[in-house]
């Protein structure tokens, strides 16, 4: 097993193995603002590279996942909610998941700062999405130990929400 490389027992996977996995890279090459202050660090290339990750993981462990954005072009968020919906108006939205990948800005913008964590926001509300992210933040915490979670529990689960 490689370092980085997660395990998943049989009882933990997905039980429909009929559900389309679509991960959004976020934001293209030339969005403005999408990086780091000295340039160095771009959102959408780094975005793209966890993305492909995750996909070809899934595509290996026998789930339906898809770049949701295959292209390097910066593509509107109207435009990937067209993709999504459009796919869910075919195949039912209880057939779908969506994952954006993005990296959060942090500090005055002006100086390269050293952040770490991660988090997950869903839409408000309770909806399915909170029961995923749970999921997500449980299988860390086995997995990942050491990896910081930064979480907001106010609602009763880990996620934020916007
Ligand atoms: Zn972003």
């Amino acid at each position: 097993m490689k370092p980085n490389e997660v395990r998943v027992s049989d009882s933990e996977r997905l039980s429909c193995s009929s559900t389309k996995i679509f991960i959004d890279n976020g934001h293209g090459q030339f969005t403005p603002g999408k990086r780091s202050p000295d340039g160095q660090l771009r959102e959408a290339f780094f975005n793209r590279e966890i993305a492909r990750r995750i996909v070809l993981d899934l595509q290996n462990r026998g789930y339906d996942a898809e770049l949701l954005v295959p292209e390097d072009d910066d593509i509107s968020l109207k435009e990937r909610c067209w993709r999504v919906n459009s796919w869910c108006l075919l195949h039912g939205k209880q057939n779908a998941i969506l994952v954006s990948i993005h990296v959060n800005a942090y500090g005055n913008g002006s100086e390269r700062t050293q952040p770490h964590g991660w988090s997950i926001y869903t839409s408000r509300g309770k909806t399915a999405a909170d029961a995923l992210a749970t999921c997500i933040f449980d299988a860390a915490k086995k997995y990942l130990p050491d990896m910081q979670m930064r979480t907001d529990n106010s609602d009763g689960d880990p996620d934020f929400e916007e």
